[in-house]
């Protein structure tokens, strides 16, 4: 949320403070977790105003909330369920927008009704029927396969949605530029874009997951490649820099009943294959882990058939070119996340038992993440982008999990598909944004106003800047 309380800048212009705080309220208000359908309600939801783009007949990712007045284009930036929710095979209430590998994904997995699916191409814009001239950019999300970024160029031409407010450009022949990010993981290509270069954009709806500077987590395709070189070694029975740790776990060996031993120890056995790979993955997501792995141990990818018809709904011939339905081909198997993180992985693995020495698990996600002990919590914008650029990621920063043991050793990898606070940070930093609205964690006011003062001390370190000038980065897909 933007809390500028000093009528500053296009914000002031575009809503009052106390206008955000009410129409903050309203969406609370709507957000009720009693909520129950009653004629007395309309029987729906109503759609807090972050849903609906202002003035404009679109809607994303508000499919919870049914039919909305006004509304003629519902947008869906991805296909994870938090996004989705409500949408089924019943979806009456008008077109759906989404790129190609969305659109395969919820007639796969929700049969919702082609008639109702209209997938748009990526990267060029697309005038979207009925909306009054509103044309949409989508814009490679850097999140789960099929996500995007909607770019929206148009006049405000309608009051649509369910809020109290009413924006006052409603008829001005100005043309608006609206971004949603959906949930995505920020990059200097989405900065570079040729949509997005050097253009003002009115409005940034942001994935705020991690937007506290505790989620610093480091170069995200640094820690793939260290999963990979991780695996590789492990395999080939390399040096680990933890070896003390697999000591350790090598003291724990209450999985060795099931272990091909032959008087060997587990870790020096080198034969390729030999080691099965467990990662844990949501539905969709996370595939770049599991390919750059496999990649590294040039083998195959087991998962199964319900996974594999939804890894198939992508547009990605690597990946399934990896996928094998032989679990003893694939010495890499994708479970589900919930699986990883507890005892069923013990009784996965059993299932394999005299076909592998040992098993390695690994569990991405960026919950696990915690900074570094001694971490400034409150740092200036500036401490935050050196500390975080200063920073390194290899596969000796991996280390076992404090449940392995010598033969289920599992890793929690410090993994997100979401921007960390430092990628928020340089991409609110690298743009030329009117307002940035929050759309996660928004459900307290303390929450909000936490986040509403990072946006602000954004907001001021980005005028110190020259027009233009991005956040120096290390590569072309992370800062
Ligand atoms: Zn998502």
């Amino acid at each position: 949320m933007n809390t500028t309380k000093c009528g500053t800048g296009a914000f002031s212009v575009l809503m009052s403070s106390y206008k955000e705080t009410e129409a903050w309220k309203e969406a609370s208000a709507a957000e009720d977790r009693g909520f129950r359908p009653t004629k007395g309600n309309g029987g729906r939801r109503k759609a807090p105003f972050y849903k609906v783009m202002q003035g404009m007949p679109i809607a994303v990712d508000a499919f919870r909330y049914g039919t909305i007045p006004g509304v003629t284009a519902y947008f869906l930036t991805h296909a994870h369920s938090d996004h989705y929710t409500n949408l089924s095979a019943n979806w009456r209430s008008g077109p759906i927008y989404c790129s190609e590998g969305t659109a395969n994904l919820i007639v796969h997995m929700l049969c919702v009704d082609r008639q109702w699916v209209c997938p748009l191409p990526m990267d060029v814009p697309t005038l979207v029927p009925d909306t009054g001239g509103v044309c949409v950019t989508l814009i490679e999300a850097n999140h789960c396969p099929g996500s995007c970024l909607f770019l929206f160029e148009g006049p405000q031409t309608v009051h649509a949605g369910d809020s109290a407010f009413r924006s006052p450009f409603v008829g001005a022949t100005r043309t608006f530029r609206y971004l949603h990010c959906g949930d995505f993981r920020a990059s200097p290509q989405h900065v570079l874009h040729p949509a997005i270069r050097g253009k003002h954009i009115d409005h940034v709806y942001l994935d705020t997951t991690y937007l506290d500077p505790k989620y610093c987590f480091p170069p995200q395709p640094q820690v793939i490649s260290a999963c990979a070189e991780l695996a590789r070694r492990i395999v080939r029975g390399e040096t680990l820099h933890d070896s003390e740790d697999i000591a350790k776990a090598r003291q724990n060996r209450t999985m060795d009943s099931w272990l091909v031993t032959s008087g060997k120890s587990p870790e020096k056995d080198t034969k390729p294959g030999k080691i099965l790979v467990v990662v844990g993955t949501y539905s969709i997501g996370k595939e770049r882990i599991v390919k750059a792995i496999a990649r590294a141990l040039q083998t195959k990818v087991y998962c199964d058939s319900r996974k594999a018809a939804i890894l198939r709904c992508q547009a990605d011939p690597e990946l399934h070119d990896l996928l094998t339905k032989d679990p003893l081909e694939g010495g890499v198997h994708l479970v589900p996340l919930g699986v990883i993180a507890s005892d069923r992985l013990k009784d996965y693995v059993e299932r394999f038992k005299g076909h592998y020495i040992k098993a390695v698990g690994f569990r991405p996600t960026g919950w696990t993440f915690s900074a570094p002990t001694g971490s400034d919590m409150v740092p200036s914008v500036s401490t935050i982008i050196a500390r975080t650029q200063g920073r390194t990621f290899t596969h000796a920063h991996l280390s076992p999990m404090r449940n392995s043991t010598a033969a289920l050793q599992v890793y929690g990898v410090p993994y997100s598909e979401h921007s960390s606070f430092f990628e928020l940070t340089c991409f609110a930093l690298s743009l030329d944004w009117g307002r940035m609205i929050a759309t996660v964690n928004v459900g307290s006011e303390k929450s909000r106003n936490k986040m509403g003062t990072w946006i602000e001390r954004w907001e001021v370190e980005r005028k110190k800047r020259a027009k233009g000038e991005m956040v120096q980065h290390r590569a072309q897909n992370y800062w």
